[in-house]
């Protein structure tokens, strides 16, 4: 049996944001690679005017997904079916099926049920800062935390537990190496930093994705209403992106019955195939 990694993240382009190089490198190492998204991004902008304006952005945005799926080599894709919040305050928040608004229970037992289906060892979401604060992010955040929580019982619980964290030196390097390489007018605020920034000891996990960086641009670039293909990110020379860019940070939240040492470069670090 191969090893199995369950994804939960909120909006369709998370998923390749987050962890698309991650996710690329241990599909080409054959594990087998499963992504639960809790919405569809029906809140999204469309940022691509060549993209026109599609009147069902759910639908469009669920394309882009199953495209960034197959270049990321992602085997199966579950939709947990709750409507994109849109940001804080945005009226959406209060839709009858805002993801933010949902049951946590309910969606407890979604997962509980793909913990059942697909028996993940390694599990990864966002941290608890939802990577920038989004409410969708906080709330697949809690409930892939729950679920970890009350798996106790299943008869093959996850071992590992993650969260998806960019340490604020890090990332402040790289803006450093944007900024000097003309790709950014200016250096992010103070704000900003503590916005995005871990504390340097949450990074446990350093995974090299210096080869499959390429791959994790491929799957941007399918998020084609989130991303113009004159977007700056889309555009950077690969020299700069295996240097600046060729890794991704989680942080180790929880282990049942594995023996981790941390830091580790290997999610399934001290997990035996079988
Ligand atoms: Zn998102």
């Amino acid at each position: 049996m191969p090893h199995t990694l369950l994804a939960l993240f909120a909006h369709p382009d998370d998923e390749s944001f987050a962890a698309g190089g991650t996710l690329a490198r241990y599909a080409q190492q054959g594990v087998r690679v499963v992504l639960g998204t809790a919405t569809r991004g029906e809140a999204g902008i469309v940022h691509d005017e060549g993209a026109g304006n599609p009147p069902d952005m759910g639908q469009v945005r669920e394309k882009e997904l199953r495209c960034a799926c197959r270049v990321l080599g992602v085997q199966e894709l579950r939709f947990l079916g709750y409507r994109d919040s849109g940001t804080a305050g945005d009226p959406r928040n209060d839709h009858p099926l805002a993801y933010c608004r949902a049951d946590p229970e309910r969606v407890v037992g979604q997962i509980l049920d793909l913990f059942r289906e697909f028996r993940p060892e390694v599990v990864l979401t966002f941290g608890p800062d939802g990577g920038y604060g989004h409410p969708d992010h906080l709330a697949i955040h809690r409930h892939t935390t729950a679920a970890w929580e009350q798996a106790d019982t299943l008869p093959h619980p996850p071992r590992k537990l993650y969260y998806t964290a960019i340490s604020a030196k890090t990332f402040i390097r790289v803006r450093k190496a944007m900024y000097e390489a003309g790709l950014i007018p200016e250096m992010p605020s103070e704000t900003e930093i503590a916005r995005r920034g871990a504390p340097e000891d949450a990074v446990t996990t350093t995974i090299d994705i210096r080869d499959t960086v390429e791959i994790k641009v491929e799957a941007l670039r399918c998020h084609r209403t989130q991303l113009a293909p004159t977007h700056t990110w889309l555009n950077l020379p690969l020299a700069f992106r295996r240097e600046h860019l060729g890794h991704e940070y989680f942080s180790l939240a929880a282990t049942r019955g594995v023996a981790a040492t941390v830091p580790e470069e290997d999610l399934f670090a001290g997990l035996e195939e079988g």
